[in-house]
């Protein structure tokens, strides 16, 4: 059958008004057997729908932070930039791929908008309000290099497409989920408690991840394991 078109949320670089895309997106999708599909920057009811219409499934991808009034919080000083115009593009398309059931990823900026986008909230800062033992959420580069744990459950869908309860990953975000939005489970933790992959049950492929497996691709078979079970969901 045709190959699955995969629709990516757009980057947008604020100071010089221009859409964006990091190679590293398209290329997972494209090398697991996806046509990747850079979404325009609309915050049109009827285009989302239309759009939602069009792909078989939908990258959200990584960027600023979503803005706090969307979880009903003020915004922390520590909070970062922000895109209102992402943040309307994205929690239109995320209802639209929910009510049509259609394959879902979110990568770091992604699970923290599919949380939010479904209810819940998130840390605006981990260093400023999460205790504990501080491990490297924030990595410097090489970026494709692992730096932390995760733990993963044994009866959640990321452990039936890796088989295995722990791995090493990267990591490059200073939010994350706090209260988890009611119709998402978290599948994996790191070592300080914090939600690093989230999914919704009874999904054809719904899931969020807070680490970049996009950069992890190319030495990496979990990343491209995932990627692959996410392309192989939209193709049916
Ligand atoms: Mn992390």
């Amino acid at each position: 059958m045709a190959k699955p078109v995969i629709g990516l949320t757009p980057l947008y670089d604020t100071e010089r008004e221009r859409l964006w895309m990091r190679p590293n997106y398209l290329r997972a999708v494209a090398q697991t057997g996806g046509v990747p599909l850079v979404l325009p920057l609309t915050g049109d009811d009827e285009d989302v729908a239309a759009l939602a219409g069009l792909c078989d499934g939908f990258l959200f991808t990584g960027g600023p932070d979503v803005h706090p009034a969307l979880y009903h919080e003020e915004t922390m000083r520590y909070c970062g930039s922000i895109n209102p115009r992402r943040d309307r593009l994205e929690i239109l398309l995320l209802n639209q791929a929910v009510q049509l059931d259609k394959p879902v990823l979110g990568i770091c900026r992604g699970i923290q908008l599919i949380n939010v986008a479904l209810g819940g909230s998130l840390y605006q800062d981990i260093p400023a309000q999460v205790q504990g033992e501080p491990i490297a959420h924030y990595q410097q580069p090489p970026y494709d290099v692992p730096v932390h744990n995760v733990f993963i459950e044994k009866d959640s869908p990321l452990y039936s497409i890796l088989h295995k309860t722990q791995m090493m990953v990267d990591s490059m975000h200073h939010q994350a989920v706090k209260s988890l939005a009611p119709q998402l489970r978290c599948a994996a933790r790191s070592q300080d408690g914090l939600a690093e992959c989230v999914y919704m049950p009874d999904k054809r492929f719904f899931m969020g991840v807070q680490w970049h497996p996009e950069y992890l691709f190319e030495p990496d078979s979990d990343s491209e394991d995932l990627f692959q079970a996410f392309v192989d969901a939209a193709k049916e």
